[in-house]
Parts: structure tokens; C-alpha cells; sequence
């Protein structure tokens, strides 16, 4: 894990930290049972800011080939994701049992 970045002026990406745990790399059990509603990507629209992928609490988002992609396992559906997508390419849908 890269040094934290809070505080600085300015940064590289190569000085963002790593996302936490996409596809549990760092949680050990799934946690997305009790989602209500999920976050679906657009992937025609996404243009791979990684936004989505900085903002996201979980570290749940990997951008993959210029496309940020999700790991449903363990997204707490809480929708950041959504609200800092500028371009509007990210939509909470409710999610189907
Ligand atoms: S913030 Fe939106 S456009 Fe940027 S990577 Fe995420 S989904 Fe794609
Ligand atoms: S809904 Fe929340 S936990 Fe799920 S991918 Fe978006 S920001 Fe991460």
C-alpha cells in the first residue's frame, strides 16, 4: 500500500494508493447481502476518469482496460460511485433477489 495522500498539494497517480480490496483482496467475506440497490456502470459511456475508482469508501472499483469495473461481492451499495461520476455513466439500480 502506497503512503497516504491527504494533504498534498498535488500528486501523481502512480502516488494514489492501491484500491483496497477489489475481488477481496483484502476483505475475507463477502458483505453484500444487505444491498438494496446497486451501482451499474455504463461502460459505453465511462471514459476511465477513475473518479469512481478514488472515491469509492470500499475499494471495491478496479479500472480494467479504461473501464471501471465493479466487484459486487463486496460493494455496500451506498452510491458515492454515482454522485462523483461526472459524466453521469454510473446508475443505482435496485437490486434483484
Ligand atoms: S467516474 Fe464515471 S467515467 Fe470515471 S471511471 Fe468511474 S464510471 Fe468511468
Ligand atoms: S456503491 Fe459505494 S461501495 Fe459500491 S462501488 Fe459505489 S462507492 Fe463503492
Amino acid at each position: 500500500m502506497r503512503p497516504y495522500i491527504r494533504g498534498k498539494k498535488s500528486f501523481t497517480f502512480d502516488e494514489v494508493p492501491e484500491n483496497t480490496s477489489f475481488e477481496a483482496g483484502y476483505l475475507t467475506s463477502v458483505n453484500s447481502g444487505w444491498r438494496s440497490v446497486r451501482p451499474v456502470i455504463n461502460s459505453a459511456k465511462c471514459v476511465g476518469c477513475e473518479q469512481c475508482y478514488l472515491y469509492c469508501p470500499d475499494g471495491v472499483i478496479a479500472i480494467q482496460d479504461g473501464k471501471a469495473v465493479i466487484d459486487y461481492d463486496f460493494c455496500k451499495g451506498c452510491g458515492i460511485c454515482a454522485k462523483i461520476c461526472r459524466i453521469k455513466a454510473i446508475e443505482m439500480e435496485a437490486e434483484r433477489k
